[in-house]
C-alpha cells in the first residue's frame, strides 16, 4: 500500500517531500542558525583566500621587502585558520543536526507504525516497515548529515566565486558566463535519470528485505517443508533485481562524474588560456590571474561536488517521500473519537454484541460474523464453540476493538466501544491466545507486559497463581532468564502459564481465553486448567472452547457457525437439541480429547 500510493505521487516536484523535515529541525532552530552562521562564515573565508593570494603576488612580492612579504602571508594563513576552523564548526553542527532528525524520525515512524490497526499490517509487510525504518532513514540521514551541508556549501561557493570572478576580470567572466549552460546542461539532463533509477534501487531493496523478513520470521515452516531452496532462489531473484538497478545507477553516476569533471576541468584550462594571453598583452596582472583561477577552481570544486551530492539530495528525497507516507498519511482507521467516553477504572464487565455483522477489509466477500447478537452479563463464563472459521476470533477481534463492526455495535458497561479509546477497551481486557508471543527479555520483564508497573513481588506472586513460578525457578538464571527470540525455549504449557500469569498481573474484568488445540500433556494441562480457573474467578470470561472440562464449567454455551449464533445453552440442552453442536462435541469433546 505504502509503494502504490508513492508511486501515485506526481513526479517532477522531486525536493518537495525534504519539506517534511521542516517540523524535525524546528527544535533545533538555534544549533541551525549557528551552523548557516558557520557556513556563510567559512565561505567568506575561503572567498577572501584568492584576495589575499593576489596581493601577496602583486604587492607583496612586488615590495621587495621581507617586512611587507610577512604581512602579506600573515593575512593569507590568517583567511586560511578562519576558514579552517568555521569549517570545522559547520561541520560538526550540521552532522549533529542531521544524526539528531534521523533519530527523531526513526522514532516518530516506529511511534506511528505500532500503532497501526491490523488492517495496515495485512496490507504492509513487516520487512517493508522495517526497511523504511533502517535504510530510508539511512538515506536521510546522509543527505541531513553531509551531503545537504556539501550541496548547501558547494551553492554558496559557487555563487560567491561567480560574484567574485566577476569582480576580477569581467571579460573572462563574459567568456565563463557563455561556457556554463554548456558545461551545466548536461549534466542537469543525466542527473535526472540517476533520480528515476535511485527510487527503483529503494523499491528493489525494500522488496527482497520485505521477502527475507516474511520467510526469516517463519523458518521453521519453510524447513519443515523444505523450501530453503526454492526461498533461497527467490531471495536471490529480488537481491539480483536490486544489483542490476544499483549497477544502472551507479553507471549513470559514473558517467554523470566523468562529464561533470572534464567539462569543468576543460573550462577552467579554456579560461587559463585566455587569460595568459591577456597578461601578456598587459591587460592584466599575474595576480589577478592568479585570484581569478582560484576562484574559476573553486566554481568547478563546487560544481562537481553539487553534481555528485545532487543525485544523493533526491535519493533522500525519494526516502523522505516514502517516510512521509508512514508518518503522516498512515492513520489507523480505528482510533479514538474526538471525545471519548470514559468506563470507570474498572468496568462490571457486562458485554453485548447488538446486531453486528463484519468482513476483514481483505475478505470483503465473506460475513466473517453476520447479524450476531449476543448478551454477557458480568462475571458470566460463556464458552464459544464451533467449526473452524465460524468466526469465535473474529468476535474477539472486534472485542478487543482491533476492527470496528460495519453495522451494528458492541457495548462494555452499556457504552458502545466506538465511542471509547481503543486503549480504555484494551484495558479492560485481558487475552491468554493459543500461542503466546514471548518477546526477547527475561521471563520477568516478559511477565510485567501484563501490568508495566508491577513491582518484582508482585509479579512474582502472579507466577505462582498461574503455577509458572515453580518452572521459572528451574531455569538457570530464574525469573531473569532470557526468554530467547519468541520464547522458543519454553514448551507449549509453559508459555501458556506465562499468558496467565500476565493476565493476572493486569487483572481487567474481562477475560478472553483460546485454548490450545494442540494436546498439552497431562500434568501441563492439570497446571494450567487449575491456573486458569483461578484467573476466571469474578471476571467476565469468555472462552473459544476446545474441551470438554471447559464446556462442562461454562455458564453458558455459544454455538457458533458461518459467523451466526446457531445455539446458546449448556452442554446437556445443547447435546439434545443441537445437531451442530452434538457432532462438534462427538469429534472435539471424546473422552480422550476433553
Ligand atoms: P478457528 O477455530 O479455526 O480459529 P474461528 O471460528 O476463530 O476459526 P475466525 O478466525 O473468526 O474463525 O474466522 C472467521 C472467518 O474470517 C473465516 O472465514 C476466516 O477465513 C476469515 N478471517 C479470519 N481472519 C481474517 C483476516 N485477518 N483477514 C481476512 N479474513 C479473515
Amino acid at each position: 500500500m505504502v509503494d502504490a500510493a508513492a508511486a501515485e505521487r506526481p513526479k517532477g516536484r522531486s525536493l518537495t517531500p525534504l519539506r517534511a523535515l521542516a517540523p524535525f529541525v524546528r527544535p533545533y532552530r538555534g544549533r541551525t542558525v549557528l551552523a548557516l552562521v558557520a557556513l556563510v562564515v567559512a565561505a567568506g573565508a575561503m572567498l577572501a583566500l584568492p584576495v589575499a593570494l593576489r596581493q601577496l603576488v602583486d604587492f607583496g612580492l612586488g615590495a621587495r621587502s621581507a617586512e611587507t612579504l610577512n604581512r602579506y602571508f600573515v593575512g593569507f594563513l590568517a583567511a586560511a585558520a578562519a576558514f579552517g576552523a568555521f569549517a570545522a564548526m559547520r561541520f560538526y553542527l550540521m552532522t549533529w543536526i542531521g544524526e539528531r532528525i534521523v533519530a527523531d524520525v526513526r522514532d516518530a515512524v516506529y511511534r506511528r507504525v505500532i500503532r497501526m490497526d491490523p488492517t495496515f499490517f495485512e496490507t504492509t509487510r513487516t520487512g517493508e516497515v522495517l526497511s523504511r525504518l533502517t535504510t530510508d532513514t539511512t538515506l536521510v540521514q546522509t543527505i541531513a548529515g553531509s551531503s545537504l551541508s556539501i550541496a548547501l556549501r558547494s551553492s554558496l561557493n559557487l555563487v560567491g566565486s561567480l560574484v567574485m570572478m566577476a569582480l576580477t576580470s569581467l571579460k573572462l567572466m563574459g567568456f565563463i558566463v557563455v561556457g556554463i549552460p554548456l558545461v551545466v546542461a548536461p549534466l542537469i539532463v543525466v542527473g535526472r535519470s540517476v533520480r528515476k533509477l535511485s527510487r527503483e534501487s529503494q523499491d528493489a531493496i525494500a522488496d527482497s528485505s520485505g521477502l527475507a523478513g516474511e520467510t526469516l520470521n517463519a523458518v521453521q515452516t519453510v524447513q519443515a517443508f523444505r523450501l530453503e531452496e526454492l526461498q533461497s532462489h527467490r531471495f536471490n531473484t529480488a537481491v539480483e533485481q536490486s544489483f542490476v538497478v544499483a549497477i544502472k545507477r551507479t553507471r549513470v553516476r559514473a558517467w554523470l562524474t566523468a562529464l561533470g569533471t572534464m567539462l569543468v576541468f576543460g573550462a577552467i584550462t579554456m579560461v587559463l588560456w585566455l587569460g595568459a594571453h591577456e597578461v601578456i598583452a598587459g591587460r592584466m596582472t599575474g595576480g589577478e590571474l592568479g585570484q581569478f583561477l582560484m576562484y574559476a577552481m573553486f566554481v568547478g570544486v563546487a560544481a562537481a561536488s553539487l553534481s555528485e551530492t545532487w543525485g544523493d539530495v533526491q535519493r533522500a528525497a525519494g526516502a523522505m517521500d516514502r517516510l512521509v507516507e508512514l508518518m503522516l498519511h498512515a492513520e489507523p482507521a480505528i482510533r479514538a473519537p474526538a471525545a471519548p467516553a470514559q468506563l470507570p477504572a474498572r468496568s462490571q464487565g457486562h458485554i453485548a454484541f447488538e446486531g453486528v455483522s463484519f468482513r476483514y477489509p481483505s475478505r470483503p466477500e465473506t460475513r466473517a460474523l453476520d447479524d450476531y447478537s449476543l448478551e454477557i452479563r458480568a462475571g458470566e463464563t460463556i464458552a464459544f464453540v464451533g467449526p473452524s472459521g465460524a468466526g469465535k476470533s473474529t468476535a474477539f477481534q472486534l472485542l478487543m476493538r482491533f476492527y470496528d463492526p460495519e453495522a451494528g455495535r458492541i457495548t462494555m458497561d452499556g457504552v458502545p466501544l466506538t465511542a471509547l479509546a481503543p486503549e480504555d477497551v484494551r484495558g479492560q481486557i485481558a487475552m491468554v491466545p493459543q500461542d503466546t508471543v514471548l518477546f526477547g527479555a527475561s521471563a520477568r520483564e516478559n511477565i510485567r507486559y501484563g501490568r508495566p508497573d508491577a513491582t518484582d513481588a508482585e509479579i512474582e506472586a502472579a507466577a505462582r497463581a498461574a503455577a509458572a513460578d515453580e518452572f521459572l525457578k528451574k531455569l538457570p538464571q530464574g525469573y531473569d532468564t532470557f526468554l530467547g527470540e519468541r520464547g522458543t525455549r519454553l514448551s507449549g504449557g509453559q508459555r501458556q502459564r506465562i499468558a496467565i500469569a500476565r493476565a493476572i498481573l493486569k487483572d481487567p474484568p474481562v477475560l478472553l481465553l483460546d485454548e490450545a488445540t494442540s494436546a498439552l500433556d497431562a500434568e501441563s494441562e492439570r497446571l494450567v486448567q487449575q491456573a486458569l480457573e483461578g484467573l476466571m474467578r469474578g471476571r467476565t470470561t469468555i472462552i473459544i472452547a476446545h474441551r470438554l472440562a471447559t464446556v462442562l464449567k461454562a455458564d453458558r454455551i455459544v454455538v457458533m457457525d458461518h459467523g451466526r449464533i446457531v445455539g446458546v445453552g449448556t452442554h446437556a440442552e445443547l447435546r439434545e437439541t443441537n445437531a451442530l453442536y452434538a457432532r462438534l462435541a462427538d469429534l472435539q469433546f471424546a473422552p480422550n480429547a476433553g
